[in-house]
């Protein structure tokens, strides 16, 4: 596998039989650092340019406290960049028309470039029917159907952040996609599929495995490229990485000793050529590429204004 060592820290392993080889430990924090220093300075050329800020507005219904943190974080980093965060708060009993209501009315609202509907919903509420209301030039998530659409079909769009931020990780890592075998572990709609699709956008042969997969490890150990999304912690093992795969773990698990990835990272990355960490790699992406997409929206419905 062919990749460039820009932005990672170079870690060498005594390997069996006395070869010697280094692994990149690919930097996302470094890298979701300079999207954010791009961002801050094309927010600040389009607001020049339009007399306008761009909007993110988030919409959270419930208290769940995880979900209260991530809607801080993402209020804050847009702050950071200068996109104008809008924040609305609706209560854990709150009706599905209410939702649909507020949504409805962020999708008329000028200021507003883009809208995100903080996931999981309350259990009464469907997530998959709330999110699919977005306007789709304002999906900066890029969960609706119209976004899922556009994606499958090879169009531009707004792309989900997960998979987006990993295509940017294996970018600036150097990996070369073309013919690439790469294997997708995880089929979520939030990441598993929206990554199969654009890894195929560039040109790899893609797997996408599963709960039901039959011999995991084996079809793991196919891959140039293994991307593992699913929420097990450290569940990827050494013997299930082909030497010299490039491995990004996307998996991100709690627990008393710390947070830790879907990949047994101290052991893989004796294996592979290049790795993330947990934490440190996918997770910084996301953000970044939510700022990126809420840019990218303004500028799509500046575009649309007639002069
Ligand atoms: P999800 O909706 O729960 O999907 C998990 C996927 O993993 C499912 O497709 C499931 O298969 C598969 N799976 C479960 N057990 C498996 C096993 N033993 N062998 C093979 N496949 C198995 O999760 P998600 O939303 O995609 O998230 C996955 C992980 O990524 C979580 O840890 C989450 O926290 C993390 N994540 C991180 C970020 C970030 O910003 N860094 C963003 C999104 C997600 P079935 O479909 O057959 O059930």
């Amino acid at each position: 596998m062919g990749f460039t060592n820009i932005y990672g820290v170079p870690h060498w392993n005594d390997a069996e039989g006395g070869g010697r080889h280094s692994t990149t430990i690919i930097d996302g924090k470094a890298i979701a650092a300079r999207v954010r220093a791009e961002v801050t300075r094309d927010v600040a050329a389009f607001t020049a340019r339009t007399g306008r800020r761009p909007g993110l507005a988030t919409v959270l219904v419930g208290e769940d406290p995880a979900s209260a943190i991530y809607v801080g974080g993402k209020q804050k980093a847009s702050r950071e960049v200068g996109i104008e965060p809008y924040d609305h708060r609706l209560p854990a009993d709150a009706p599905s028309s209410e939702v649909e209501a507020l949504i409805e009315r962020l999708n008329a609202e000028e200021n507003v470039s883009g809208i995100l509907c903080q996931l999981p919903v309350p259990a009464h509420l469907d997530g998959v029917h709330l999110t699919g209301l977005i306007d789709a030039g304002k999906d900066v998530d890029g969960l609706t159907p119209l976004s899922a659409g556009l994606l499958a079909l090879g169009r531009e769009g707004l792309r989900p952040c997960t998979p987006a931020g990993v295509m940017v990780l294996l970018e600036e890592a150097g990996v070369d996609l073309q013919g690439a075998e790469a294997v997708v572990v995880g089929r979520s709609n939030l990441f598993g599929k929206p990554m199969a699709q654009l890894l195929l956008a560039a040109n790899a042969t893609v797997t996408t495995a599963h709960s039901r997969t039959r011999d995991l490890p084996a079809v793991c150990r196919r891959a140039d490229v293994l991307i593992v999304a699913v929420g097990r912690d450290r569940m990827v093992r050494a013997d299930s990485v082909k030497p010299g795969a490039v491995v990004i773990d996307v998996g991100m698990n709690r627990s008393d000793d710390g947070l830790h990835g879907d990949v047994d990272f101290e052991a893989v990355k004796d294996v592979a050529s290049a790795i993330t960490p947990v934490p440190g790699g996918v997770g910084p992406m996301t953000i970044a590429m939510l700022l990126r997409n809420t840019l990218q929206a303004a500028e799509m419905a500046h575009s649309e204004v007639p002069a």
